[in-house]
């Protein structure tokens, strides 16, 4: 077992994870990044539609307030507004900050551009094609290499460690190409770990997504909030099988894609005639979901999204990431033909409660926690853009935070027998007999699909926490070898994603309403009597504890949304 020491040790290097890394070394801090995947290969980097920021280039009646407003209305009320405020007024300076390092967003004449995304009301959407997050992991990278900050890669943390105080002490992982466990000993942890979409069948997330964060921060003792949260994307891939999910940006519709029914009818007239296709995505989401339960879907299980009468020079100046992917994955000129769309599992809204200001988890003193793995910012629905524009914003709060309380402190001591006993959860499945992970993974997705999808239900929540608990009971079995071991990783990740779930489940249990991404058949109103609430969930003695609180209300005061009856 290797030790290494840094003042800050940031888990992840995504766009909050790389942020934040930038932010704890500009403030002076020892900063060393370890992430499972490649250097530049975070989710992030799939990102596509862009980053919100009240420039008020295209639209100067777009303002800071603005965009609180339509982040809160949006969110449905559910948002910390203080965090929502802070995204508002601070990402114009984070996009700045991303051009100072060298980003090359698209412009028009010498000023950003910004196009419109769903449920906002002006275009503030700044990007660069529909390649918003490469630009801004290869810009991330750059500068943090720029700084000569220390980087880990293919090293899968498994558990935060902490003293005997309870503060952070640092984190413990295994190298995964040697098959060795490394023990970083650290004065402040910064968690950036990203989301969960991976836990559903149908998603548009990568690999990598299968909620570590949420479960390792669980463990050490973090509440989390709101997991009931999940936001469905309304346009994914549905053809062929193997690309189902794959994520058709928003940017279409942004741009002037329209949606159409079997019967070449633009149903969202009958949803929400006001915003149409740029509606907020939970009512995109479940107008498709509708059409194609009651019959007005395609063959295959889908909508059309049409931007052909757009023309294709403009699509491929605006969307040439696109047309690619739709060439590549079903053979389809969607210059020419409309796409094939239905909804997929997209973002995780909930996560790691954490302070507004700081990013410090309010459970445990030195961890601070940023971008998709952390609670607060988007309520019960994210706009699209809000989640590059979390990262940055937010990413650099932690880090400074994480900085700060890192250099007032000497270096803590960690119990190595935590270590050990790490080392032999870890090592159980090459001495058991049982399932492989991944078929188990499979099951748990199929699941969540259909007991915590779209619509939810008591009775359907319930029967899939009874499967979830089976799944998790199964002894499991994996290949023995250290070295590149990706069934060995695999069952790591069962076990995250099981715990996820079943955060997941509990507190889509917990909200008898329904709100944002959240739709529950048996509750199908939303209920500001009871639902003005955040779901906490703690893990305690390896059982899920359930609270809720009262959110978090500033300054707007709850209306009803356009759209929501
Ligand atoms: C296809 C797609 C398109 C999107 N488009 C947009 C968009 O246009 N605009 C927008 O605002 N949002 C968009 N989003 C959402 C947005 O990209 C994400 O919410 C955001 O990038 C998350 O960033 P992050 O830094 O929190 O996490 P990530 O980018 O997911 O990074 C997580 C990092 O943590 C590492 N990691 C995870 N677990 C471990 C572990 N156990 N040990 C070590 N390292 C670990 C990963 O390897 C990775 O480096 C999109 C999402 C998808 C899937």
């Amino acid at each position: 077992m290797d030790t290494i020491e840094c003042d800050v040790l940031v888990i992840g290097s995504g766009g909050a994870g790389a942020r934040a890394a930038i932010e704890a070394n500009e403030s002076g801090a020892n900063v060393l990044i370890v992430s499972k995947t490649l250097e530049g290969k975070a989710h992030t980097v799939m990102a596509e539609g862009g980053i919100n920021a009240a420039l008020a280039h295209r639209d100067p009646n777009d303002s800071i307030e603005e965009h609180f407003r339509d982040t809160v209305e949006e969110g449905v009320f559910l948002n910390d507004q203080i965090m929502a405020e802070l995204l508002a007024r601070e990402t114009p300076d984070r996009v700045y900050d991303l051009e100072g390092y060298g980003a090359v967003f698209d412009r028009i004449g010498e000023r950003i551009a910004q196009r419109p995304f769903g449920g906002q009301s002006h275009p503030r959407t700044c990007y660069v094609g529909d390649s918003t997050g490469h630009e801004m992991i290869m810009t991330l990278v750059e500068e943090a290499r720029r700084r000569c900050i220390a980087y880990h890669s293919e090293v899968f943390v498994t558990k935060l460690l902490k003293d005997r105080s309870g503060s952070i002490c640092g984190a413990f992982g295994l190298d995964f190409r040697t098959g060795t466990y490394k023990l970083y000993r650290a004065k402040a942890v910064v968690l950036a770990t990203g989301g969960a979409g991976r836990v559903f069948k149908v998603t548009s997330n990568p690999h990598e997504a299968s909620g570590d964060g949420y479960a390792i921060a669980m463990r050490a003792g973090a509440t989390l909030q709101d997991m009931e949260q999940t936001q469905f994307h309304p346009t994914g891939m549905v053809y062929p099988a193997s690309a189902r999910g794959i994520l058709v940006t928003e940017a279409i519709r942004g741009e002037g894609g329209v949606l159409l029914n079997k019967d070449g009818e633009r149903f969202m007239s009958r949803y929400n005639p006001d915003q149409m296709e740029l509606s907020p995505r939970d009512q995109v989401a479940r107008a498709i979901y509708t059409e194609i339960q009651e019959g007005r879907g395609t063959e295959m299980g889908g909508v059309y999204l049409d931007i052909t009468h757009k023309g294709k020079e403009h699509i491929m100046e605006k969307l040439p990431r696109m047309v690619k992917q739709f060439e590549k994955f079903a053979n389809v000129d969607i210059t020419e033909t409309p796409m094939l769309v239905a909804p997929t599992a997209h973002h995780f809204m909930g996560g790691v409660k954490v302070d507004p200001y700081t990013c410090e988890s309010q459970d445990i003193s030195g961890l601070f926690v940023c971008g998709e793995t952390a609670a607060g910012v988007h309520g019960a629905n994210r706009l699209g853009g809000n989640a590059l524009a979390e990262t940055q914003v937010f990413g650099k709060r932690a880090g400074e935070a994480a900085a700060r309380h890192a250099l007032g402190r000497g270096m803590p001591e960690c119990d190595e027998e935590d270590a050990r006993r790490e080392i032999e959860r870890l090592e159980a499945p090459f001495e058991s007999d049982g399932e492989r992970p991944q078929a188990l993974i499979g099951r748990l997705q199929e699941v969540m699909w259909k007991h915590a999808g779209i619509v939810r239900s008591e009775a359907l929540l319930e029967e899939g926490l009874k499967a979830v608990g089976e799944i998790e009971s199964q002894p499991v079995r994996v290949v023995k070898g250290r070295r590149f071991n990706l069934e060995w990783i695999d069952f790591i990740e069962l076990r995250n994603m099981t715990l996820v779930s079943r955060a997941v489940m509990m507190s889509a249990l917990a909200r008898r309403e329904s709100r944002g991404a959240h739709f529950r058949s048996d509750h199908p109103k939303r209920n500001d009597a009871i639902g003005l609430v955040n779901i906490m969930s703690r893990l305690k003695d390896g059982e899920i504890t359930m609270d809720s609180r009262p959110v978090t209300i500033t300054k707007l005061k709850p209306v009803l949304r356009r759209g929501d009856a």
